[in-house]
């Protein structure tokens, strides 16, 4: 346990939300700076997105051909769900309770199922593989976890607080604890990232910040890592407890959990 505080901070990136309505102008410009860097991060793939919030363009036809292209040259195509619409559901019933809403939690086993299953139909018609599942909105009970594994291949679990990988009911969890790049002097870091909503200037830091990570070789490839059953230490516990009790702090003073 001692040793793996003492090994440096490893990164992945994560870019969430990608769908038949992205900006694929910002997607091309974040696509060519991790391109220059050769990071190839965890992609979300929304395959029937319904959520008028997030639709940045109109529909793009050649969607499932990028995401083909990004899977031939090593990105990792991660289901994001079904849909991306959500019912309300009370945030203390989720592994995760960020919102009161989910795609998936509260609804029966059977019903979980079928949504996961016309997902990755849609995912395998379109010749792509999803290796990982990511939670629209990080919303997810554990009949979600039991339905991802009867209708899928899928292992790992991108979501959770905690400074390095775990296993959970079968799965393994690579935690997703940022959403900008921050310097940490161990653990693995996911840094979640919506390039449809990012600015040219967020973009232009981005590519600033990566190149000072990338000099020392901070970059990790998810198939270097031991996925290995391994349980929460006493140092991940601490460290999700304090993320809990910010966050309800957050919540007392007016954080959004609609
Ligand atoms: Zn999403």
């Amino acid at each position: 346990m001692l040793d793996s505080l003492f090994h440096r901070a490893e990164y992945i990136i994560r870019l969430d939300d990608a769908s038949h309505f992205s900006n694929f102008e910002k997607w091309n410009k974040i696509e060519r700076i991790l391109d220059k860097y050769n990071i190839k991060p965890i992609v979300a793939v929304i395959p029937e997105n319904m959520d008028n919030s997030i639709s940045y363009s109109k529909y793009n036809p050649d969607f499932w051909k990028t995401v083909y292209q990004w899977q031939e040259k090593g990105w990792n195509i991660a289901m994001h769900g079904y849909r991306h619409i959500f019912h309300f559901i009370d945030r203390n019933e989720l592994i995760f309770p960020f919102y009161n809403r989910s795609e998936f939690a509260g609804l029966k086993l059977n019903e979980q199922r079928l949504k996961i299953k016309k997902s990755n139909q849609i995912f395998l018609k379109n010749r792509i593989n999803p290796k990982i599942w990511i939670s629209p909105g990080h919303c997810m009970d554990n009949i979600t976890l039991e339905a991802i594994k009867l209708e899928t291949e899928i292992k790992i679990i991108s979501d959770g607080i905690s400074f390095y990988p775990y296993s959970f009911r079968g799965l393994h969890f690579i935690p997703q604890q940022l959403w900008k790049l921050k310097k940490k002097f161990f653990g693995i870091w996911t840094i979640c990232l919506h390039p449809d909503t990012m600015s040219e200037s967020e973009i232009k830091e981005f590519d600033k910040s990566l190149s000072l990570f990338v000099k020392k070789n901070d970059f990790l490839d998810l198939n270097n890592i031991d996925f290995t059953v391994r349980t929460k230490s006493f140092f991940d516990k601490l460290f999700n407890l304090f993320f809990w009790i910010k966050y309800e702090i957050k919540v007392l003073f007016g954080h959004n959990i609609k």
